[in-house]
This record gives C-alpha cells, sequence and structure tokens, in this order.
C-alpha cells in the first residue's frame, strides 16, 4: 500500500500521482477538477499540481507521487513483462509495470511483454447514459446472420495471414490497410477512408453506412488488422488468431450488412497501431469526443477469437463495471448470441484494457470486447505460430463467434425493411428545394451551405424522419 507522501510540489508543474484503490470516490472529485487518467483495480492515476495535492490531502486521499510530467515523455503499462530494456519503471505489480518512456521511443520488440498501453494524459471522459431494450427476435437478423460463411472467414484469414507481416510500421501494413479500403469500397458502403494518426504506421479504415435517421448516432463494429510477433514483427508476425479473425469478424459485417437497411448508422472499423498501446483507436475515439461530437451508441470489439480446446469452449465477453458501466452490453451480446446462434458465452464484467475496447470506454463510450475463453492462454500468441492451425485451429468457434457480433450490431441498429431512396444529381440543391429541406454529410453532420464537392449526401424535409440519399456527380 502506499504511504501518504507530503511532498514539496512547485507551483505550475504537473505530477503523476498515484491513488489508493479503495478511493472510488475519486469519481466525485473529478467533478472537483481532479484529472483521472487510468482506472484499474489496482492502480488508479490522476495528474495534477499543488492545487490537486492539497484537494485530496483535504478529502483524506492517501497518493503516492510517482513523477513529474514533462514534456516529450510517455507513459505505457507493459503487460505482464519479461524484461524491460528501456525506461523507467515507476510501478510495478505482477501483471503489469508502469514505465516512462521517451516520446516515440517505444522498442515494442525488445521487451517481450504480453500488450502494451499508451496512458494518454488526458483525463478520462464522463460516462454516457445508454439504456438498451431487451432484443426481440427478428427473422431478418436471422437471416443476415445465416449469411455468415465459414469459408469466406477462412479465406480472408489466409488473405491476412499472406501479408507475412502486418507490423503497424511496415510497408505489409500499408498494403493490407489498402486491401482493407479497397474490400470496403467495393462493397458499396457511403463512405471509407483511411484516418492516418501517425505518418510511419498504417492508418486506420473506416466504413460508414448511413441510416435512416437523421443524426450522427451510430454503432461500430471494430477489429484491429496490425499485428505482432516475439521473433521479428518486421518481418514475419502472421497474427491469424490476433487479429485476423476479429478483422475478418468486421469485413463479414460489411459483405452482409450493406445490403440490409437500419434505422441507425453503422460504422465498420479496421485499426492500426494496436500492438503498440491502442493507438489507432486511441486517437479516433478522442476525435470522435472532442472534435466531432459523435454519440456512439456502443462499440464490439472482436479481438483474439480463434483459438479453442475443439468444441468445449464458450466465449468471453468482457466489458467495464463502471466508468462507464458496459454491463448492459455484456448483456444485450449475449441475449444475441443465444437468440441467433449456437455460441456460448462467458459473462465477464471487469477492468481490462487490454484492446481497443478501451480506447472508447476512455472516452465514454460504452464498449466491449468479445474474446475466446480468457483462461485459456493462446500458446501462439504473439509468435510466429500464430497462423491457421496453430494460433487459428477453431473455424467453428470463429464463424459462431461472428455471427454473434454481426447479430448484436444488426440488432441495436434496427433493422427496417424500406430502402433510403437514392437519386443521383448534377446540379443539386435546386433552388426551390432549399427552403424546405435540411442537407447532410456521410458523418450524419449538418450542412450550413449546399453540398458543392461529388459525393454522397443526404436530405430530409423539416420535421420529417426519413432520409433521401443524393450522389452529387
Ligand atoms: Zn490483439
Amino acid at each position: 500500500m502506499f504511504p501518504i507522501l507530503t511532498f514539496l510540489l512547485s507551483f505550475s508543474a504537473q505530477f503523476l500521482l498515484a491513488v489508493k484503490s479503495e478511493e472510488r470516490d475519486l469519481f466525485k472529485l473529478q467533478r472537483e477538477g481532479v484529472s483521472l487518467l487510468l482506472d484499474l483495480p489496482e492502480l488508479v492515476l490522476i495528474k495534477g499540481g499543488e492545487e490537486i495535492s492539497s484537494l485530496l490531502q483535504e478529502k483524506g486521499v492517501s497518493y503516492q507521487v510517482l513523477d513529474e510530467i514533462e514534456p516529450g515523455y510517455e507513459y505505457y503499462l507493459i503487460w505482464e513483462p519479461a524484461e524491460i530494456e528501456r525506461g523507467e519503471v515507476l510501478f510495478a505489480n505482477p501483471s503489469f509495470s508502469l514505465i516512462k518512456l521517451r516520446e516515440g521511443d517505444l522498442p515494442s520488440f525488445s521487451f517481450r511483454a504480453e500488450g502494451v498501453y499508451r496512458i494518454p494524459l488526458t483525463p478520462i471522459s464522463p460516462s454516457a447514459e445508454i439504456k438498451y431494450q431487451k432484443p426481440i427476435f427478428d427473422t431478418l437478423i436471422q437471416e443476415m446472420v445465416n449469411k455468415v460463411s465459414s469459408d469466406t472467414i477462412f479465406n480472408l484469414v489466409q488473405r491476412l495471414q499472406n501479408f507475412r507481416t502486418r507490423y503497424s510500421s511496415t510497408d505489409s501494413a500499408r498494403a493490407c490497410a489498402n486491401f482493407l479500403k479497397e474490400r470496403l469500397l467495393a462493397s458499396r458502403l457511403d463512405s471509407v477512408f483511411f484516418q492516418r494518426f501517425r505518418p510511419d504506421f498504417a492508418p486506420n479504415v473506416v466504413g460508414i453506412k448511413r441510416g435512416n435517421e437523421p443524426d450522427s448516432v451510430y454503432l461500430v463494429i471494430c477489429g484491429h488488422f496490425d499485428s505482432y510477433s516475439n521473433y521479428n514483427p518486421l518481418e514475419f508476425a502472421p497474427g491469424a488468431d490476433d487479429n485476423a479473425s476479429g478483422s475478418v469478424g468486421v469485413l463479414e459485417a460489411v459483405r452482409i450488412l450493406r445490403d440490409y437497411n437500419f434505422n441507425r448508422n453503422l460504422r465498420f472499423i479496421l485499426f492500426s497501431g494496436e500492438e503498440e498501446g491502442l493507438l489507432g483507436s486511441f486517437y479516433y475515439c478522442s476525435l470522435a469526443k472532442y472534435v466531432t461530437g459523435d454519440s456512439i451508441i456502443g462499440a464490439i470489439n472482436i479481438d483474439m477469437v480463434a483459438y479453442t480446446l475443439q468444441n468445449r469452449d464458450s466465449a468471453s465477453i468482457i466489458g467495464k463495471p463502471s466508468n462507464p458501466n458496459c454491463e448492459p452490453l455484456v448483456d444485450y451480446f449475449i441475449e444475441c448470441a443465444n437468440l441467433y446462434t449456437n455460441l456460448k458465452c462467458q459473462r465477464r464484467v471487469m477492468d481490462r484494457p487490454r484492446s481497443d475496447h478501451a480506447s472508447f470506454n476512455r472516452f465514454g463510450y460504452l464498449a466491449i470486447h468479445i474474446r475466446e475463453n480468457l483462461n485459456l492462454n493462446n500458446p501462439y500468441y504473439h509468435t510466429p505460430g500464430d497462423t491457421i492451425g496453430g494460433g487459428f485451429n477453431d473455424l467453428n468457434f470463429v464463424t459462431e463467434v461472428i455471427k454473434a457480433s454481426l447479430a448484436t450490431v444488426a440488432s441495436l441498429a434496427q433493422p427496417i425493411t424500406t430502402p433510403i431512396k437514392e437519386v443521383s444529381f448534377r446540379n443539386f440543391p435546386q433552388p426551390d428545394f432549399k427552403s424546405n429541406f435540411l442537407f447532410y454529410n456521410v458523418f450524419g453532420q449538418r450542412l450550413n451551405k449546399d453540398p458543392s464537392v461529388p459525393g454522397i449526401y443526404f436530405w430530409i424535409k423539416k420535421g420529417e424522419k426519413k432520409f433521401r440519399k443524393i450522389v452529387k456527380f
């Protein structure tokens, strides 16, 4: 346990403080200006200067000063580290270490870690309050689920594995991002784009399918396509289980859901930079929260779903118990799995920020992690043996997981039977349209002037709830 330290904190300097984990009322303190950076059962981190330290003392909260925050440095959690060759260890317990590194200095293959999480120095966002209604069986969703194909899944995993490595900084990962983008474009989504977050890394690949409601509320199905191996990730990191399996789940959702219509908007996201500390998803979510102000109803993150002890396994459905409380989404997923698939699920309400769902959670969005049995350690994890037949050994299981994930997003997105009307215009809008219609771009943002650039837009008659789609050329 941490002793109470009375530290002489200089004015304006900012410190990294570790707080005793029983101090859960920190979230109340957050409203008084305390910046909460990390919230784990074993470690609560806050950022603050003299003011914050006096506030903590006043409230009787014990804490330890771990470090003075200086520009040019970053903090990482390193899971189950075997050896840490660089950086300064600020905190350690049997399952992880907190280390300080020079910015951009993450030598991810110089220590054989289970995984890394970069701790952003921006505070955790307050939670969104979202309620889900109990899913009701819908034959249309069953029809979608029945279209999930083991053959397609197998072929796509093979295709991703053929890149040899998808380590974020390699040309091969960039080639994979191009492949994914081409595939999404060929699926006739409403928008497909690269999101670049680091010049030396492959970008995130994002696809949007508009729903029928005039807002920017959406659902996410995601997985990271980058990979890692402890042999030499620059040369060979096939990542069939981690995470071709989840990426292919996203691709199957695109292939099938594109032919249906929904009230809600859907986003299909393939993240990069996951293995270097959830970097791609962090960037995505920070923009969603602070730049575009997106309302995300829920995110289903599929990561490592293809290794089992043959036919005896259930999937772990993992969600945080608080900040935000993701239990309702865990339950919704399990109910959908029961309604539409043969997948057995383990309900795992726990804090486990070890994949991209943690980035959504950090910005207050509900997100869960779908994973093969948590109790099972894939012996091929992060090794050159993570290939079909090695780390990827159960095609039936991965097919059921993808079915359940697709059923969950389809159910939350509310399928409708009437398609969105689509029209093509060269000169649009015409003058007589302007006064009675509102125009939106593909992100669901209202335009305050006429669409001038060619592209896909949506218009809605004032007071109505039904969109029309314009392809302007
Ligand atoms: Zn992964």
